[in-house]
């Protein structure tokens, strides 16, 4: 058994039960309480678990089925929840009708510039405001980002212009200060597996963007996102953002097809980062209108307000301007697959 559902009106008291009798077993139960009605996701081996045990629990009253799933990943398949999830941040949603994009420099590089950026992506459409205080770079000898001070310039450039905040966090060291000044905690692409940082960032109350690892089949990608639910926190939202093939000419594979194959598999909202994904600037307004007709929920962006000066990533930033262009080259796409932007 994985998964208990409860008839509408089922009783604390039989909920009470049912969780106890779990434990008993050496499980553990996540409650999940729809505005309908009320689903156990049961936690931990299953495996040993017969299907007499099974029908025990089915008699018990308040319980309407019983249902195994058969994905190894279960609080995120489809099975375990059949409509979509939307992550409310704020006055913002992720996973609606509505397109998020996410936009800002790969790196905070001062609180003026975060302040500049925040204006000039809000003023085109942005919905969050991202950067980079730890950055995960090839070299040790390039620019590791600003640490807590970046973090507070990214508080700044909030206050200023409202935009909820996106940025990296790399080590579990460092959770607290993350959790205090973002929006919503990223997990980059050499972290997806991370699973001491994943279970960490499952106690979170802050939603995660979990980046999909450099070579990450779309299962393993799933099954971390199964690490940070199990822990509780179920707002965990994909992102698309390249895996490494033998192709030179772009940076990494965007891989679109992800899209639709993860909006089968899982509930959660998929949002692409062309950015990373392409890295060649000429390219990315043509993948990020591809990704909204994909079926993507939401974009991420690299925008910088001088590429050229830019201490990471400047090759693949939008300047604001071309930011603002692709901001209203979007809208009929959207409208197209019946999204706004
Ligand atoms: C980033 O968002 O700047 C970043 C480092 O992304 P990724 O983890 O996808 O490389
Ligand atoms: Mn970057």
């Amino acid at each position: 058994m994985d998964i208990i559902v409860l008839k509408p009106g089922a009783a604390d008291e039989q909920i009470r039960h049912i969780i106890k009798k779990l434990e008993g077993l050496g499980l553990t139960a996540h409650l999940s309480k729809g505005t309908e009605r009320t689903v156990i996701g049961v936690i931990g081996d299953t495996s040993k678990v017969t299907e007499d045990t099974d029908d025990g629990f089915r008699a018990i009253p308040g319980v309407e089925s019983v249902m195994r799933i058969l994905k190894p990943f279960k609080l995120a398949s489809r099975e375990f929840k059949k409509t979509p999830t939307v992550i409310k941040v704020g006055e913002t949603a992720i996973g609606g009708r509505k397109i998020c994009v996410i936009a800002g420099p790969c790196s905070v590089e001062s609180k003026a510039m975060m302040i500049e950026t925040a204006k000039q992506v809000k003023k085109a459409g942005a919905s969050f405001l991202r950067g980079g205080a730890f950055k995960p770079r090839t070299s040790p000898y390039s620019f590791q980002g600003l640490g807590e001070e970046g973090l507070k310039y990214l508080e700044a450039s909030r206050q200023k212009t409202g935009l909820p905040i996106v940025t990296e966090l790399m080590d579990p060291r460092d959770i607290e200060a993350v959790e205090q000044y973002s929006d919503i905690i990223q997990i980059g692409t050499r972290n997806m597996q991370n699973f001491r940082l994943l279970l960490e960032v499952g106690q979170s109350r802050k939603p995660v963007l979990l980046k999909r690892g450099l070579a990450a089949t779309i299962k393993e990608w799933l099954m971390s996102a199964e690490y940070i639910m199990s822990r509780g926190n179920h707002n965990v939202i994909m992102c698309e953002r390249g895996i490494r093939t033998f192709e030179t000419s772009t940076r990494n594979t965007l891989d679109l097809s992800a899209v639709p194959v993860l909006k089968k598999l899982t509930h959660l909202p998929v949002i692409v980062d062309p950015s990373h994904g392409v890295g060649v600037l000429d390219h990315i307004p043509a993948m990020a209108k591809a990704a909204v007709a994909a079926g993507a929920d939401g974009l991420l962006i690299e925008v910088h307000p001088n590429p050229e000066e830019a201490l990471s990533d400047g090759e693949q930033s939008l300047t604001p301007e071309m930011f603002k262009k692709l901001m209203k080259e979007l809208a009929p796409v959207a409208k197209a697959v019946g999204r706004e932007i």
